[in-house]
């Protein structure tokens, strides 16, 4: 075993401890948390979008642009609840690297997971208090979750890791909403036996104890395209895909069986720029078919301050250093002309 032991990292209970969340952002949180259940449990037709960068390396340019789409909010928040993306683990295609803000706080320095872990809880406080709008973060290292717990209004379990039993497990303990994302193979079933597992109760090991769980009962999917054997990206949000994914959701009798359309990746093929088209067929869609209407809950968008996408070593603010985003001009007209279509 080449394992070297570095550093031992603090227990969640020491971190929150000293990063607290703060009484008023708690309420805010416990609020923002029962409008977005809603869409869920279709109590509401208010539209999600859980958008922002594909990661966030820049704790400044983060807060920038969440303080945007908070303005934009509260223009349109009769139709729409924006979830921000704050991406803190990044899982890569070939493993190889910026892994996020948790693994390596410093662009210009080594991996530090401590620093990290510390940076990332945060960048979240500080979001949320600038901007009082909960965020999204990826479970990338299940037994991590509770260095976020109580900040985290949102969870989705990437194509990679959505066929892991230690992700599904550990889902069916939480009480927000978890998205898991189709694998990269495209496979409808892989995503509702993801959904299943996760919804259901178990007994398992989690951080060295034994856990018993309740099952998420708003555990739902997110569909991003997938990718055939020549490595060519195959979209998933068409209207019959779309349909033909809903009809064998609504077979497997899953409690509130919602679709999150992921409208980059392999849905765009990563062409950032065709996010709004695809959007917007989708509500199109929306409108052809009730089921999809009362299927399809929400988009999850790609989009950052400046838009596309730029090496580490570029340092340009506000720019994506893993997928291509939108830029901001795109991204606030894009949010309205949504409201426009809910
Ligand atoms: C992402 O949302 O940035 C991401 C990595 O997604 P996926 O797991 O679908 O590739
Ligand atoms: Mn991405």
């Amino acid at each position: 075993m080449s394992f070297q032991y570095v550093r031992e990292i603090p227990q969640p209970k020491d971190i929150l401890a000293a990063m607290p969340l703060p009484a008023d952002l708690v309420a805010v949180k416990k609020k923002q948390d029962q409008d977005i259940r809603a869409v869920f449990t279709n109590e509401t037709k208010k539209f999600i979008l859980i958008i922002g960068p594909c990661s966030a390396h820049d704790e400044d340019a983060v807060c920038d642009y969440i303080s945007r789409l908070a303005r934009v909010q509260a223009e349109v928040r009769d139709k729409i609840i924006i979830i921000p993306r704050i991406y803190t683990n990044k899982p890569r295609t070939t493993g190889i690297g910026y892994k996020g803000m948790a693994h390596q706080p410093n662009l210009q320095e080594e991996p530090n997971i401590v620093e990290g872990i510390n940076a990332i809880r945060r960048m979240h406080l500080r979001a949320l208090k600038e901007s009082h709008l909960p965020a999204a973060d990826e479970m990338l290292y299940p037994g991590n979750y509770p260095y976020l717990e109580d900040v985290l209004s949102y969870v989705a379990v990437g194509a990679r890791s959505v066929e892991n039993q230690a992700h599904r497990l550990t889902c069916s303990g939480l009480d927000i909403p978890v998205g898991m994302k189709n694998p990269t193979s495209g496979d409808n079933e892989v995503t509702l036996n993801s959904i299943q597992a996760s919804q259901a109760p178990h007994v398992f090991s989690y951080n060295r104890w034994e856990v018993k769980t309740t099952g998420n009962p708003l555990t739902h999917a997110v569909l991003r395209g997938a990718v055939d054997y020549h490595g060519l990206a195959v979209p998933n949000y068409h209207y019959e895909d779309l349909v033909m994914f809903a009809e064998s959701y609504q077979k497997r009798g899953l409690l509130n069986p919602s679709i999150i359309v992921d409208t980059n990746h392999a849905n765009s093929s990563k062409k950032f720029s065709e996010q709004p088209r695809i959007a917007k067929e989708v509500m199109q869609s929306r409108q052809h078919s009730s089921l999809l209407k009362s299927m399809i809950k929400g988009f999850m968008i790609e989009s950052f301050i400046e838009e596309g996408a730029q090496k580490v070593t570029e340092n340009v603010y506000g720019k994506s250093i893993t997928d291509p985003c939108l830029g901001w001009k795109d991204s606030e007209k894009l949010i309205r002309e949504l409201a426009e279509m809910v």
